[in-house]
C-alpha cells in the first residue's frame, strides 16, 4: 500500500486502563487490526514456540521481554497482509528504545506513527479492573466480572470460547510490579509523543462506550499518507 493513507495508532495507558477493550472496538471501526504484544506473546506461549519459551520467564515475573525479541515480533506482525493499511498498537512501544525502533521500522516502509492516545485512569480503579478481568482463551477478548460481564458466565460473547483469569492478574505482587515498570519505562515514551504533538489524552474513567466515543472523536481526522 505504498503511497496510500495508512494509520498507525498507539494506545497508551497503564495495565487495566482499557487499551485492549478499546483496541477491539477501534479495529472494527477503522478496519485495521489490533496488534497487542501481550496477546502475541501469550499466543506463542500457548503454541509453545521458541519465542514463547523464551518470553515465559519474563512474563511470569511481570518484566519486559528483551527489546530485540519484541521489536522483531512486531515487525513480523506489521508486515502481514492484514496490517498493510496500518494497525492499532496496544502494549507497544513500552520504552524509548522500542519507540525508536518503531520509528525506524515505519520509516523503512515510508510511514510514521499517526497518533498516540493516552487513556488515563487512577490507580485505585486500575486495581478494581485488573482483579476482575477475564480473558477469552480462544480470541483474547476481555471482560470484567462486574463492569463488562459476558452474557453467559465464563463464556465469550464473540466466539463461545472459555474465559479465564490470567495468572499475572491473580498475583497482586505481579500487578504492582507491572504498574511500577509502566511508570518507570512507559511514561517517558508518552512524553516522547507529547513533545511531537501526536498525543491526545482521554479520561479513561467513563463507561467503555463513552471512552470509545472520546477516542474516535480524537482520531477521526488524523489519517496521514
Ligand atoms: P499488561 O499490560 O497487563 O502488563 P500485556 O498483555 O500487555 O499485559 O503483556 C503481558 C506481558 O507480555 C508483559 O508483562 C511483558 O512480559 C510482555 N510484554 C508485552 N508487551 C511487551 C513489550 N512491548 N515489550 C516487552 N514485553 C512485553
Ligand atoms: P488493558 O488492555 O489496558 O490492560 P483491558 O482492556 O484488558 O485493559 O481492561 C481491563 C479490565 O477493565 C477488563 O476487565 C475490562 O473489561 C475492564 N474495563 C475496560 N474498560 C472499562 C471501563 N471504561 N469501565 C469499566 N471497566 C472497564
Ligand atoms: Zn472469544
Amino acid at each position: 500500500m505504498k503511497g496510500e493513507a495508512r494509520r498507525y495508532i498507539i494506545l497508551f495507558g497503564a495495565q487495566g486502563s482499557g487499551k485492549g477493550t478499546q483496541a477491539r472496538l477501534l479495529q472494527d471501526r477503522f478496519g485495521i487490526p489490533q496488534v497487542a504484544t501481550g496477546d502475541l506473546f501469550r499466543d506463542n506461549l500457548k503454541e509453545q514456540t521458541d519465542l514463547g519459551r523464551m518470553a515465559k520467564a519474563y512474563m511470569e515475573r511481570g518484566e519486559l521481554v528483551p527489546d530485540e525479541v519484541t521489536n522483531a515480533m512486531v515487525q513480523e506482525r506489521l508486515s502481514r497482509p492484514d496490517a498493510q493499511a496500518g494497525a492499532i498498537l496496544d502494549g507497544y512501544p513500552r520504552n524509548l528504545n522500542q519507540a525508536r525502533a518503531l520509528d525506524e521500522m515505519l520509516a523503512g516502509w515510508g510511514a510514521q506513527v499517526t497518533q498516540a492516545i493516552y487513556i488515563e485512569v487512577s490507580e485505585a480503579e486500575l486495581l478494581r479492573r485488573l482483579t476482575g478481568r477475564r480473558v477469552c482463551r480462544e480470541c483474547q477478548a476481555t471482560y470484567h466480572v462486574v463492569f463488562n460481564p459476558p452474557q453467559q458466565e465464563a463464556v465469550c460473547d464473540r466466539c463461545g470460547g472459555p474465559l479465564y483469569q490470567r495468572d499475572d492478574d491473580k498475583d497482586e505482587a505481579a500487578i504492582r510490579r507491572r504498574l511500577e515498570i509502566y511508570m518507570q519505562e512507559t511514561l517517558p515514551v508518552i512524553d516522547y509523543y507529547r513533545q511531537r504533538g501526536l498525543l491526545s489524552t482521554i479520561d479513561g474513567e467513563a463507561s467503555i462506550e463513552e471512552v470509545n466515543r472520546a477516542i474516535v472523536a480524537a482520531i477521526v481526522d488524523r489519517r496521514t499518507p
